[in-house]
């Protein structure tokens, strides 16, 4: 018999304790103190009232749960003294199956880590899926992991624990998250589709209208069909539509979605995961036969990162009829003009300009989307509100000063151009850190030509602000380019400067953003709200209606743009589980 959530609610403190005996590897303190917060709403709440007692429990007895845990395919497993619990899991992830060289191998990343770090190496072994990591992986991990800093070990351990909590209590409990695995699922299934060159090394690349990229549209198309939408299509650039009717004709429609490009060599996740949760969600209603008053259309944004060529969110500009017709004559690396990658896709470019929509059509825009960002998972919450997209702005820049020989010019006589750079860098870290959520970068510092025995003539540079207002931002802007002119003045330089992209902030519509924040604290998860700093098609559906974004935590510091972008199907049922709790409030407004 699996326990029930009433049943913890509301059995006796020992009763309860003993209900939950098990979870945390030799620490029953963990779950006792819990219990005092009785009673829970959710399985969510009682993990986040778990991993909040750990955070607040301090250094010593963190270091003491991780202690409690048995090394991976160590002694304890040899010797079978491992809990039953681990067993179970190190059995799954195949640990007690190694070849001599594999178990060689653990034991020498297990002695060095202990050595470096002084505590065991943990590892939710089911992975982010919970069905097992491959032997493969877990010894990536390790071995990546060894180059961590102390402090950010323990915190990445104590992560590991409450993942490892997590399917303990889906095994008790009895749960399975079956929607978020079958959006797993899916999105596994589209990674499959990658360009050339990428493909052969196992890297996830698709871009712009190559054969990989029109294979996911159709791949996304099949699946949209299957999810009972009653409208699927592939519009004139390439954006995969589908639409699921409302019980009444005339209706408004709700409008949500995400890109299915990727950057090269990136993560599942980033984009597909804003088109596959409210597919999760169409399929319930389809499968229960249940109509809302109003429509969903669900859009796979063909393009939003600008890869192949310099047009990014092409896809959700076409919405808003900032489709560019001079970048049909663009061409890529190899020559091709997107003219005719548009063409040999059957794409017709005399249809782009009808793709705009009417906003009196619309309720408003949603996003789901993997945070890109360490934020959620540095505090343990599955989801957070976006409250804005930052608006952004970049330079160009360049200083010059005198090249001169680094031998015989004084330290006083020199016109140095790169540490002028260098200063301004830390301006740019004080300054930004100065504000609640503004970001500041130099992405890119270079002396032309330099040498090692010359004084930098010149110096190179960019400029990267981003703010949740404009006007937060402007006031960093004019604060860097100050400090910049103060500089050069200083040290006898002169700079250009060269705006090459502004973004406005788009924040998000109150209306929306409550919508969103009502249907989190239904799942009993806490409340976190957060800028976005990277920008998403919202930003582009903002400028015709309104719109808000969800985020989803991402595993591995939240790491996006990079294979090792990953998160748990736990955490994208939570997703499925609040957008339908959106739908839910919308079909009792509108
Ligand atoms: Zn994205």
């Amino acid at each position: 018999m699996s326990l029930t959530l009433e049943q913890i609610n509301t059995a006796s403190l020992p009763e309860a304790a003993a209900l939950l005996d098990g979870l945390y590897e030799h620490s029953p303190w963990i779950a006792e103190a819990a219990l005092a917060q009785r009673p829970f709403r959710s399985l969510a709440h009682l993990k986040q009232v778990m991993a909040q007692i750990v955070r607040d429990a301090g250094r010593e007895p963190q270091l003491a749960l991780i202690r409690a845990h048995p090394e991976l395919a160590g002694k304890a497993m040899v010797s079978n003294t491992l809990t039953a619990e681990s067993t179970h899991e190190q059995t799954k992830a195949g640990l007690t199956n190694c070849t001599p060289e594999e178990f060689a191998r653990i034991q020498t990343l297990n002695a060095d880590y202990n050595a470096k770090f002084g505590f065991p190496f943990i590892l939710a072994v089911r992975g982010p899926r919970g069905t097992g990591l491959s032997k493969r992986d877990i010894i990536d991990t390790f071995a990546r992991r060894l180059d961590n800093h102390p402090d950010f070990e323990v915190a990445e351990c104590l992560r590991n624990i409450h993942r490892i909590v997590e399917i303990r209590l889906n095994d008790k409990f009895g749960v399975e998250p079956v929607l978020g695995n079958l959006v797993w699922d899916w999105q596994e299934a589209l990674a499959q589709h990658s360009d050339p060159g990428y493909a052969e090394k196992g890297q996830l690349t698709v871009t712009y209208l190559t054969d990989a990229h029109r294979a996911c549209a159709q791949r996304i198309s099949r699946n949209m069909r299957d999810a009972g939408f009653d409208e699927v299509h592939v519009d004139a650039v390439g954006n995969v539509v589908a639409r699921y009717r409302a019980d009444r004709p005339n209706a408004r429609t709700l409008l949500t979605g995400s890109h299915y490009d990727t950057v090269r060599n990136g993560g599942k996740y980033d984009g597909r995961l804003g088109i596959f949760t409210p597919m999760a969600c169409v399929r319930e209603l389809a499968r229960q036969g249940l109509r809302l008053p109003f429509d969903i259309e669900v859009i796979g944004f063909a393009e939003e990162e600008g890869q192949r060529y310099k047009a990014t969110f092409l896809g959700s500009g076409a919405l808003v009829g900032q489709f560019d017709p001079a970048w049909l004559d663009q061409k890529d690396a190899d020559g091709v003009t997107m003219r005719a990658a548009m063409q040999h896709a059957g794409l017709c470019v005399d249809d782009i300009a009808s793709l705009r929509r009417n906003p009196a059509d619309y309720l408003g825009f949603v996003e789901v989307h993997i945070e890109q960002g360490p934020v959620l998972n540095e505090i343990d919450l599955p989801l957070g509100i976006v409250t804005s997209i930052n608006g952004s702005v970049r330079y160009l820049c360049e200083v010059i000063g005198m090249a001169s020989h680094a031998g015989t010019t004084p330290m006083d006589r020199r016109r140095d151009a790169a540490v002028a750079v260098a200063e301004l860098a830390l301006y740019v870290e004080h300054r930004a850190m100065k504000d609640a959520d503004s970001v500041g970068t130099i992405g890119i510092l270079q002396v032309p030509n330099g040498s090692t025995n010359v004084v930098p003539g010149r110096c190179q540079f960019t400029l990267d602000l981003r703010a949740p207002t404009d006007a937060q931002r402007d006031a960093m802007v004019s604060d860097v380019l100050a400090e910049l002119a103060a500089i050069c003045k200083r040290r006898q330089l002169h700079h250009t400067l060269e705006e090459t992209m502004r973004a406005a902030a788009a924040p998000s519509a109150p209306a929306w953003q409550q919508r969103w924040e009502r249907a989190v604290s239904a799942l009993g998860v806490p409340l976190h709200r957060m800028p976005s700093g990277a920008g998403h098609d919202a930003m582009k559906l903002h400028e015709i209606m309104p719109q808000a974004m969800l985020f989803v935590r991402g595993q591995n510091a939240g790491i996006s743009h990079n294979p090792l972008e990953s998160t748990t199907s736990d955490d994208m049922q939570l997703a499925v589980d609040a957008f339908s709790k959106l739908l839910d409030q919308l079909a009792t407004e509108f």
